[in-house]
């Protein structure tokens, strides 16, 4: 009998922790490897923490989530979707929140359809649960191609991954693309999973959310990236009632609750305006397109804080290296992708980090 579990085989970081183990000889690199804000929590988010953790808040919660927190949150939800059978659970992070939607739905067998490039954990967890990445390519442009989904969808679809705006390549889906992928769900009787996380930095338009379009969906959303909360792990996902009150089930078996004082700085966070910090990453988003758009291949990304350019010669890992020995931490695309042909930038870092990454990535190219 082998020691591990068979399914830990699921994961396999030796990609990344290359890349991690050479970013260790580094002295003081140009760092574009962190999918973090480089904000800080604001002052009041984080003073309506300590005043939780002081007041004697630290027990654990209901599982479903502080009602605090809860009530605002759902009066958001209803007046943006106007669902009647619209149900909230407050999760551990996004993370938790997808960790209990495969859970709940995938069994051995079904297949989760997911976009490439897509976020590191959607193939990993599918394969945890037993289900089959049914992966559709997008390249070069990234965008939603309707006709592909159409042919990857089997009567073993079980769920459609949506991440928009997206990790790695920052693009956004439009309305079309949303409410047609939202019609072929239903149409298909296949659940999306609409991941929303960077919901916050859609830079040229307001975020198209196929809940919109689709009362079946899925919705996950957090505090991570909208307020630079990434290490205090609090997150929440909606949808039809009998799916989010069976995951609330498993919650209680697992992750039991959020972290209760962050619960009561999340609802804080909730009234403290952000658009000054989405307005400068949509400067930093200028900013590094304008400084790259000219010697590579890249698409100029709509939201979140990554662009994900094509590398200008050999694989998308050897280019990687060689920014590296530049003292430029980058991330290859192969990470997130079946191909290895480009580069993440995650550009949520210090204007002057941006200008020398600019420089060094122009005399590379
Ligand atoms: N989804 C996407 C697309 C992400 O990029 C991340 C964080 N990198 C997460 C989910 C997880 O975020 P968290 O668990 O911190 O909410």
């Amino acid at each position: 009998m082998s020691l591990l579990a068979d399914r830990t085989r699921a994961f396999d970081s030796s990609g990344i922790r290359k890349v991690f183990d050479l970013a260790a000889k580094m002295k003081d690199p140009i760092n574009f490897s962190i999918g973090q804000p480089d904000f800080d929590v604001p002052d009041a988010v984080k003073e309506a923490c300590i005043d939780a953790i002081r007041a004697g808040k630290n027990a654990y919660t209901v599982t479903q989530g502080l009602p605090a927190l809860r009530e605002k949150l759902q009066a958001r939800i209803d007046q943006q979707y106007g669902h009647a059978d619209r149900k909230l659970l407050v999760t551990s992070g996004t993370s938790g929140a997808l960790s209990l939607v495969m859970w709940s739905l995938v069994d051995p067998g079904d297949e989760v359809l997911m976009f490439d490039p897509y976020f590191v954990m959607y193939p990993a967890l599918t394969k945890l649960v037993g289900g089959v990445p049914v992966i559709i390519d997008t390249y070069p442009d990234f965008r939603l191609d309707l006709n592909k989904v159409a042919d990857a969808i089997t009567p073993r679809t079980k769920l459609i991954l949506l991440n928009s705006p997206a990790n790695p390549t920052g693009v956004v889906a439009t309305e079309a693309e949303v409410r047609g992928l939202a019609a072929l769900a239903k149409e298909r009787n296949a659940i999306l999973v609409s991941d929303e996380i960077y919901s916050s930095f859609s830079f040229d338009e307001p975020l198209a959310s196929p809940a919109a379009y689709n009362d079946r969906t899925l919705v996950i959303d957090g505090f991570s990236k909208s307020h630079g909360m990434t290490g205090w792990r609090l997150g929440y996902v909606h949808g039809p009632a009998e799916i989010v009150e069976t995951m609330t089930k498993l919650q209680q078996y697992t992750f039991v609750c959020a972290p209760q004082p962050v619960q009561w700085a999340g609802a804080l966070a909730m009234d403290v305006p952000m658009d000054a910090y989405v307005a400068d990453y949509n400067r930093k988003r200028d900013l590094i397109y304008s400084g790259l758009a000219d010697k590579y291949e890249v698409v100029k990304p709509g939201g979140a804080f990554y662009i994900f350019p094509k590398a200008p010669r050999g694989s998308g890992t050897q280019f990687v290296t060689e920014a590296i020995e530049n003292n430029v931490l980058i991330i290859p695309g192969t990470i997130f992708s079946r191909a290895d042909t480009h580069f993440r930038i995650a550009f949520a870092a210090p204007d002057e980090t941006i200008h020398r990454g600019i420089e060094v990535l122009r005399k590379l190219a």
